[in-house]
């Protein structure tokens, strides 16, 4: 045999078992199952290639070249052998499987078909002449092989989409997977039974365990799952549980990490084809191994790739896993047993942050269901409460139907009974952020003094998400007045500076009724909030101005708040413009009222800062202020007058400008009569007492006629008002007449001394006054001091004739400091006239026929004699001896006063000690009876006294006590303690600049200092 043959003779060979191979494989894709239309045509014409090979055969035509034709050949042979293999695999395995897998192998075999046209392709045929027919159908064969679409269609796609669906799904069901074995079934072109289920399981699970052994975990985990898919049909019993817990365990096995025996997180694939968590491996390496724990083969690289596929399994058994415990605890919800239930409500709440799961529990209705599970005592409240707050931040539709199915009640009587509950508050805060729910929410009863108080909660978490519910509420004004109302008022704040006119008007309408503690006032110290509210009075609209005047108003009874408003510079521009524009009467009166609360609150220093305040006593507002206190109606009036009193008790200037306004200040003294009415005249009266007080001028009494008019008012108030405030105001400005005003001196002189008398009577002259008589007394003390002047003589000698000094004396021990000093003073002034009366002999009579005020003077002897057991008879003087018993000669012994005026002198921290000392140095002027006034004193134990006011008393007193001392040391010896104790007082006296020349005086007359010391 020659070369050529034994290479025909391998063609030969060839050509036979390509011609087998074709006919075996036309016989396989016969009963292709799916996608048949195209193995058939592919079929079709790879029979057809049987002719050429029968003419190749038969050699009527011959090859080109033999070595080309040998590895066409054999390209072909493998081909088709290839795509006979793939045919019987598809044929073979499970139906379920290859419905999966229909894409990847009938894309193989589209390569594969255009492989095979390519290879007979190549073949290179001689004999033209014969072979022309064999070229054209090869041609052709070619063509239609290439043509060949191998492409699943739409019916067999939805299937395999389907599984897919129902495997990754977390809901297999029965019915669904049924309605896909169907579908299968009759692509298949059979019925589905339970053999057919029976047999596709068999060859799933022998197709797993391949893989497994294969290592290849997530063709497996497929596997794993299409079995699973098939049980779920019910048309086959489910494996014992042992088996299926052996699965679950393989599996999970099959998915963990041979190091680490933990599901994993990151599998990486080593060089020998196992696999494991990279941390796991690369820290086997790092240990110097470079060997697989597995199989122990040496390694030729640490090469670590990522398998992807594993990771995907990995997860899909995550969330087969969850979506297991998502069916039971779902399932759970509905039993009866109240374990299973909580159990189940517990597993679901760590299940519910997962926006699938939470749409199941939505559209299966639960929200209902678990919102009575809140009603129940015994359900585990606090797993329902968080998944409710789930469900809640899924939608707004879940909110909703939480609200209505009436959650809220629930969460409310959480809060009533105290609990703090932080589920219930989150719930609560989540619900608020549905606008629609806000209304609901806030309008709950109770909900919103709940939500304030918890504030102050001590969990920080609740009472800062009980304030984030506040603030998504505080969108409606009618629930920021709720809030106010249970003292929160920050959200009040917000709202009315935010807020629309109207908005405010309203809340400033509700404010006016909201109590405001003094802790809480600091809210409304807020810039912005005072600025809007100022800027309402200057609206159009009169509700709004009412409101906010009776709002300011409100405010201001906080004196905290009177600062705010005179920061902003518009308030008092704008009550001003109000108060001389406004028509109403109650706004001017409100007006009025606002502007004395704020001068009210400041201190006289402070007005001078603001340059507003001070405006107010220009000529043009006091003026304005006048005419309203004189001519407006009589409430309106009432307020004005108390503005003015006000202003000008704080304002030098305004006193000045309101004396200024002649016209108006007749008007006022005017109105001091009976027919006026009480409180209007009460501060009149008030009024021109604040005007005249400390005023060089005095009282601006009203001209002529009107003026002996206005002072018989005053004696008429004083005598005879019930109110002892006003009388003791009209004594005040009693006190305050113009030093050389004469009308009516004596009916004035009466009156005081009944009323000096009355008071002295009432408190027996031991207990001090009570408050409202002590300032009477003060007052009408302070205007018998006047009448009792040096200037006035023949006052002096009434006073006398009138034998008001009982009372006086009885007041140097009972009064207050100041009406002792005023006791003092007037003694003083009457001893001093006995002094003028006697030496000048201007004793007169003329006005003793009119003492029928006199008579009404009530005499106590008992009282009187308490302080006079001491003393020789009345009727002789220790001083002047019987000269003394004239009547009209007043003498300080004769009237018991010098051991009151002693007493008096311990009073030294007050003006009392030192109107004593005036009134005892009364006594020494007279060079005819000192020495034996100076015994009296040393017998009343007043040079003791007056060492104790050298010591304590202020500087003036000391001066008086000094000159005193140094008068009696003159005409008498004093050895004693005093006298020691003097000493003492008066070394550390010389120390004063302006008392250290007389105190040294002193000491030389004590025989301490020598005559020639440096002191003189
Ligand atoms: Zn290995
Ligand atoms: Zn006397």
């Amino acid at each position: 045999m020659d070369l050529g043959s034994v290479k025909e003779a391998v063609i030969e060979e060839l050509l036979d078992r390509v011609i087998f191979g074709a006919m075996e494989l036309v016989s396989e894709t016969n009963d292709v199952m799916f996608e048949k239309k195209s193995f058939r045509e592919f079929s079709k014409h790879i029979s057809q290639l049987h002719t050429i090979f029968k003419a190749l055969q038969a050699k009527r035509v011959e090859t080109a070249r033999l070595e080309s034709t040998t590895a066409t050949l054999e390209a072909l042979h493998s081909q088709l052998n290839r795509a006979c293999n793939i045919i019987r695999k598809y044929k073979s395995g499970s139906k379920l499987l290859l419905m999966l897998n229909s894409h990847s192998v009938l894309k193989k075999m589209q390569e594969l078909t255009a492989e095979i046209a390519g290879t007979i392709a190549l073949l290179h045929l001689t004999n033209i002449g014969t072979s022309l027919a064999i070229k054209f159908e090869t041609d052709k064969i070619i063509n239609n092989l290439r043509s060949v679409e191998f492409s699943s269609r739409t019916k067999t796609d939805s299937i395999a989409s389907e599984i897919e669906k129902s495997m990754a799904s977390h809901e297999i069901n029965r019915d669904h997977t049924m309605e896909v074995l169907n579908k299968i079934a009759e692509a298949c072109g059979t019925s589905m039974n339970a053999s057919l289920v029976q047999n596709e399981l068999a060859l799933l699970k022998q197709e797993k365990e391949e893989m497994e052994a294969q290592k290849q975990q997530s063709e497996a985990f497929q596997l794993s799952q299409l079995i699973t898919f098939l049980y779920s049909s019910d048309m086959v019993p489910y494996p014992p549980e042992e088996e299926l817990i052996a699965q679950q365990e393989s599996l999970i096995d099959s998915l963990s990490c041979p190091l680490y025996h933990e599901l994993m997180m990151e599998p990486v694939t080593i060089v020998c084809g196992h696999n494991f968590e990279r941390k796991a491996i690369q820290e086997h390496f790092r240990q110097g191994m470079i060997s697989c724990p597995i199989c122990e083969q040496e390694l030729p690289s640490v090469e670590l790739t990522p398998n992807l596929s594993l990771l995907g399994s990995i997860k899909q058994w995550k969330q087969r896993d969850m979506d297991t415990k998502f069916q039971r605890a779902v399932s759970g919800i509905n039993s009866n047993d109240h374990g299973i239930l909580n159990t189940s409500l517990d597993s679901l709440q760590g299940l519910m942050d997962m926006p699938r799961y939470r749409e199941v529990v939505s559209e299966k209705g639960l929200i209902p269901k678990m919102v009575k599970f809140l009603q129940c005592s015994k359900s585990n409240i606090p797993a329902v409460l968080k998944c409710l707050y789930h469900l809640s931040c899924h939608c707004d539709e879940n909110k909703e139907i939480i609200v209505k199915e009436g959650a809220l009640s629930y969460i409310l009587k959480c809060f009533y009974n105290g609990e703090t509950n932080t589920d219930a508050i989150t719930i609560l805060l989540e619900l608020s952020t549905n606008e629609n729910l806000r209304e609901k929410i806030g309008n709950a009863k109770y909900c919103i003094p709940y939500l304030v108080s918890m504030l102050h909660n001590d969990n920080h978490d609740i009472a800062q998400k009980a304030d984030k519910v506040l603030i998504n509420l505080s969108s409606f004004t009618h629930f920021v007045i709720k809030m106010a109302e249970a003292g929160h008022f920050k959200p009040f704040v917000f709202r009315f500076t935010e807020g629309s006119l109207e908005t405010r008007a309203s809340m400033a309408e509700a404010l006016v009724d909201i109590q405001i503690g003094d802790d809480k006032i600091r809210c409304f110290k807020h810039r912005h909030f005072i600025c809007k509210l100022v800027e309402m009075l200057s609206s159009s609209s009169p509700a709004c101005i009412g409101e906010c005047l009776k709002c300011i108003k409100k405010l201001l009874l906080h004196s905290k708040m009177v600062k705010c408003f005179m920061d902003d510079t518009s308030t008092i521009p704008h009550l001003i413009t109000l108060l001389s524009s406004a028509r109403e009467k109650h706004w001017k009166m409100e007006t009025v009222e606002v502007l004395r609360s704020l001068i009210a609150n400041f201190q006289t220093s402070d007005i001078q800062k603001y340059p507003d305040l001070q405006d107010l006593q220009s000529q043009k507002n006091v003026n304005l202020f006048m005419r309203l206190a004189t001519t407006a109606e009589p409430q309106l009036k009432v307020k004005s007058l108390q503005l003015l009193i006000v202003l000008t008790e704080k304002l030098e200037i305004a006193q000045n400008l309101v004396r200024s306004n002649k016209d108006e200040i007749d008007n006022l003294f005017a109105s001091l009569n009976a027919y006026q009415p009480p409180e209007e005249r009460k501060q009149v009266i008030k009024l021109i007492y604040n005007i005249s007080k400390q005023h060089p001028a005095g009282v601006p009494l009203p001209a002529a006629k009107a003026k002996e008019y206005a002072i018989y008012a005053l004696v008429a108030i004083l005598n005879s008002s019930p109110d002892n405030t006003e009388r003791s105001t009209a004594a005040g400005i009693i006190s305050q007449l113009p030093a050389n005003e004469i009308l009516l001196r004596s009916e004035v002189l009466k009156t005081i001394q009944e009323v000096i008398c009355t008071i002295d009577n009432k408190h027996s002259g031991i207990e001090a006054p009570i408050n409202e008589d002590e300032s009477l007394l003060e007052n009408a003390l302070a205007a018998l001091v006047r009448y009792t002047q040096h200037t006035n003589p023949d006052d002096q000698t009434q006073v006398c004739e009138f034998e008001l000094y009982p009372s006086l004396v009885r007041i140097l021990y009972s009064g207050s400091s100041l009406a002792k000093e005023y006791a003092a003073i007037a003694l003083a002034h009457l001893s001093q006239s006995t002094i003028i009366s006697t030496d000048e002999a201007t004793i007169t009579t003329k006005q003793s026929n009119n003492l029928s005020m006199h008579k009404r003077i009530r005499f106590f002897p008992k009282v009187f004699q308490r302080f006079s057991s001491s003393i020789p008879p009345k009727n002789t003087c220790s001083i002047h001896g019987s000269s003394c018993s004239s009547k009209h000669i007043f003498c300080l012994v004769k009237a018991d006063a010098v051991k009151p005026l002693v007493h008096t002198l311990s009073d030294t921290g007050s003006g009392a000690a030192e109107a004593a000392l005036t009134a005892l140095s009364t006594m020494l002027i007279d060079s005819r009876t000192v020495s034996r006034a100076v015994g009296a004193i040393v017998d009343n134990e007043g040079v003791t006294a007056i060492v104790e006011v050298l010591e304590r008393g202020t500087l003036s007193a000391k001066t008086k006590a000094l000159n005193l001392f140094h008068k009696i040391l003159e005409h008498t010896e004093i050895r004693n303690t005093p006298f020691q104790r003097a000493e003492r007082i008066l070394i550390y006296l010389l120390t004063e600049d302006t008392l250290k020349k007389k105190a040294a005086l002193v000491l030389r007359q004590m025989k301490i200092l020598p005559d020639q010391s440096s002191f003189f």
